[in-house]
């Protein structure tokens, strides 16, 4: 099962015995997006979640679209108190069997992706990968939310699985938030880096030196890409260093050094040399007798 709570994440569960709703568990998997309709430069993440607490309308989390704090106040599997919920029907808080619930500091007429800060958008990034660690999809099958109280508003929830605005739940909903949002920025987050055309480069060459395998190849600077980039660098370095001690002792080797076809970020670490002789190839002329030596620490071993 993934984590209940978010790791690293400020948690501050409600008083009392209202620690979450037990779920319809009809198999759709819903986040709901709200706007506290506060101004986030005079309320944090901690007092507006226990604003909500105190309230009695306590969603799984509360987001600080400036500070990027994020407190989380129930645990994944449980639904919130956050929709209002008409008496008989459907109840939207519990509909699925995973139904987690977010109310952003801000305002339904000031979109909040519009003044969300770099570290706003890393927390939404983690957020969405959590959201995604329990199964739910990263599209919005109501579409965007309205951006005024007029609307119209599409309100289809409960509806196939996904992201929700809250002004896109039934039930007798009057709430227009979160308002216009950029949806598919918010889809878009995720802390997995994009990969790279030159990640991908650097990856083919650390498979034909044989430090990755083919299938590493990703485009990702990962831990494994960067502990294979640094061994190969330290190859490299040592392969120059040898290389440069046999270059002093040229004169005092019987052989002659004939080529180096060693190249920096060359995978194939191999020197040739002249054996010292000369010989007649099959059109008469004079050749130098080449050989590949074996791998330069091999020859440094021996000298
Ligand atoms: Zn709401």
């Amino acid at each position: 099962m993934p984590d209940l709570w978010m790791p690293g994440v400020t948690r501050l569960p409600p008083h009392g015995p209202r620690k979450g709703l037990t779920m319809d568990g009809t198999g759709e998997r819903y986040f709901t997006w709200h706007t506290f309709e506060a101004d986030p430069l005079h309320l944090s993440a901690l007092a507006g979640a226990q604003a909500l607490n105190a309230a009695g309308t306590t969603p799984t989390f509360c987001l600080h679209p400036l500070t990027g704090d994020l407190v989380q106040m129930l645990s994944a599997d449980v639904g919130c108190y956050t929709l209002a919920n008409a008496p008989g029907g459907r109840e939207t808080n519990r509909a699925g069997t995973i139904h987690m619930q977010v109310e952003v500091i801000g305002e339904a007429a000031h979109p909040f992706t519009d003044t969300m800060t770099a570290a706003g958008w890393a927390t939404l990034a983690r957020l969405m990968d959590f959201l995604t660690s329990w199964g739910i999809p990263r599209t919005w099958p109501a579409g965007q939310p309205a951006a005024t109280a007029a609307g119209p508003h599409n309100r289809i929830g409960p509806g196939p699985s996904g992201l929700y605005g809250h002004s896109q739940w039934g039930e007798g909903n009057t709430h227009w938030d979160p308002g216009g949002i950029d949806i598919r920025r918010i889809s878009a987050a995720t802390t997995a880096a994009d990969p790279d055309p030159k990640v991908f480069a650097r990856q083919r060459e650390l498979v034909k030196a044989g430090l990755l395998t083919p299938a590493d190849v990703d485009g990702i600077d990962g831990p494994q890409t960067q502990a294979a980039w640094r061994r190969y660098m330290a190859t490299l370095d040592d392969i120059s260093s040898q290389l440069a001690r046999l270059i002093d002792r040229v004169d005092t080797i019987p052989w002659q050094v004939w080529s180096f076809p060693l190249k920096d970020k060359d995978a194939s670490f191999w020197v040739r040399f002249a054996a010292g002789g000369i010989k007649t190839d099959a059109e008469g002329r004079q050749v130098p007798v080449v050989v590949n030596a074996p791998p330069l620490d091999t020859m440094g071993a021996s000298s």
